[in-house]
């Protein structure tokens, strides 16, 4: 729960963004299923901004705030992050950019993030890119990526892999029930992969590969 002032600026980034009214597609996948990767490249051909969650909670950490080292512990044990703090920071990001295209990756994470989101900034995704992947193939990726992130290791992964089964691929059957999942097989290799997500920000081409 936040102070009245807290509360009351929350209300005015919220109104301010569906003012804005961005254009917002959320990207999800499990661990190491190529979101970051993919986010790259349709930011590079569509002028898309790229939010990742993860990253933002990262930097929250680095920056020294109070919520720091809870968030710290939370990501070591693959835990999801409290949604008010996670909406924040993807708010804050988005306000503060000129752009008004956004991928949100590796966000929502559950259903209460999704009800979270929606509620405080009042805007629905225009659609949800999900990369598909086996675990198999996941869990090498993770494990030979080398970024010197604290939980790459193999018991943070496998507590990841299962949060993702128990809390994220609800909320993109949620999404599905909307027809609003576009579905990419992500084991193949990267440039067949944008391949397959190019055609879907192809006016005129939205469902080439639903
Ligand atoms: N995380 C979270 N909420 C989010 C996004 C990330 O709590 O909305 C935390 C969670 O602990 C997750 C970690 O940050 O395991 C790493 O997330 P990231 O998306 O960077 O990992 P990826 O799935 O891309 O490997
Ligand atoms: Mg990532």
């Amino acid at each position: 729960m936040g102070t009245i002032i807290e509360d009351a600026n929350k209300e005015a980034t919220g109104s301010a963004l569906a003012q804005k009214n961005p254009k917002i597609v959320f990207v999800l996948g499990g661990p190491g299923s190529g979101k970051g990767t993919q986010c790259a490249n349709i930011v590079e051909h569509f002028g898309y901004t790229h939010l990742s969650a993860g990253d933002l909670l990262r930097a929250e950490i680095k920056s020294g705030s109070e919520n720091g080292t809870m968030i710290q512990n939370m990501i070591k044990e693959g835990k999801i992050v409290p949604s008010e703090v996670t909406v924040n920071l993807l708010l804050k990001a988005i306000a503060e950019n000129e752009n008004d295209k956004f991928l949100i990756d590796g966000f929502p994470r559950n259903e209460e993030n999704r009800a979270a989101f929606e509620a405080v900034a009042g805007i629905e995704p225009e659609f949800v890119l999900y990369f598909d992947c086996p675990v198999e193939e996941m869990e090498k990726r993770l494990l030979s990526r080398n970024q010197g992130r604290e939980d790459d290791n193999i018991d943070t992964i496998r507590k990841r892999f299962k949060v993702f089964l128990e809390s994220s691929l609800p909320v993109i059957e949620y999404y599905s029930s909307k027809d609003k999942v576009r579905k990419i097989d992500s084991a193949k290799p990267v440039g067949e992969v944008f391949g397959t997500v190019k055609a879907l920000f192809t006016p005129g081409q939205q469902t080439a590969a639903s």
